[in-house]
């Protein structure tokens, strides 16, 4: 069965198996289920390494950097104020979309059937 890549996308912006669209990809925060609990798709031999982090970066920085900007044109608050605001922010930010990320990648990855053939778990 192959899934469209709007479909496999949506799938990872849910956090979801990418061949279904109905299983959970983690088991915990970015802890990566073995298999599929729905359709026992095999995930775990996905290695999508940096591009989740990396994905985090770029969309927060897209999101915070026109608010930082904004909010020093029109209001110019003290640096310590603006500190305490992003840094916060920012950090919260990348941690709400860094299993989106993964997950993302993790989806492009199987469509692409980019397996890591090493790790595989059906040569173990
Ligand atoms: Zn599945």
């Amino acid at each position: 069965m192959i899934r469209s890549l709007s479909l496999v996308l949506l799938s990872g912006i849910l956090k979801k198996c990418p061949r279904c669209g109905k299983g959970k990809i983690y088991s915990k925060y970015l802890k990566v289920n073995k298999h599929c609990l729905k359709c026992n798709e095999e995930l775990a031999s996905y290695r999508t390494d940096d591009f989740g982090p990396w994905l985090s970066i770029v969309v927060a920085g897209h999101i915070i950097v026109p608010l930082v900007l904004s909010l020093e044109k029109n209001y110019a608050l003290d640096l310590w104020i603006q500190a305490s605001i992003w840094i916060p922010f920012t950090i919260l930010i990348v941690l709400i979309l860094l299993p989106m990320s993964k997950s993302i990648c993790l989806a492009i990855l199987w469509r692409l059937k980019m397996k890591d053939k090493e790790n595989s778990l059906n040569n173990k």
